[in-house]
């Protein structure tokens, strides 16, 4: 398997992982698919999966952007779009093909680059986060607007998620990862 199929696996199939993360033991359990966990996070019949831990609108709110930003990225490279006899292809059979049509091509890198960060901001959405007070440096914007049962809560647009060096913006879906770049987000949010 090459990065990019096992990225794309990991990303439309449910799959094995093993959750010790520190690699100590080596136990492979069964995943759902991170876009069938995605997809679960913001309809209503969700259970206790992903964003469990954080608040539920916010979670919601998150992933349904998400998941736009995924098909709209996808349609702009899957080569079936606008071809109408193809029009009903599932999200997840489009960015397999898309993968496909571009392996061992220049285009290749590119698709690899986008499905790893969607598999990384997917599996943030289940991680505790702690708000960023301040204006994201990418957008400008420091909260977003969520509903809730009918209620408007307002949320940093920043969060950082606990214990790992990753923060992204709810708004503009701008993300920092690593120590490095997690320092130089604290050094840009300008004040609101
Ligand atoms: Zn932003």
């Amino acid at each position: 398997m090459t990065a990019l199929s096992e990225a794309v696996h990991v990303l439309t199939e449910d799959h094995k992982v093993n959750p010790d993360k520190t690699g100590k033991t080596f136990n492979l359990v069964e995943e759902y698919a991170l876009l069938t966990q995605l997809k679960e996070a913001f309809t209503a019949n969700r259970g206790t999966g992903a964003g469990a831990s954080g608040p539920k609108g916010v979670i919601s709110f998150n992933a349904l952007n998400l998941w736009e930003d995924i098909a709209t990225v996808t349609n702009n490279h899957w080569r079936g779009f606008g071809i109408r006899a193809v029009s009903r292809t599932p999200l997840p059979e489009r960015i397999q093909d898309w993968a496909r049509s571009v392996e061992g091509s220049p285009d290749e890198s590119e698709c690899f680059a986008w499905i790893s960060k969607w598999n990384r901001q997917i599996r943030a959405l289940d991680e505790s986060h702690a708000e960023v007070i301040g204006r994201c440096p990418e957008c400008g914007e420091s909260e977003i607007v969520v509903e809730d049962d009918g209620e408007i809560i307002k949320k940093a647009a920043v969060t950082r998620v606990e214990g790992h060096a990753y923060a992204s913006c709810a708004q503009c879906l701008a993300e920092w990862e690593g120590l490095d770049a997690v320092r130089e987000l604290a050094r840009n949010v300008s004040p609101v």
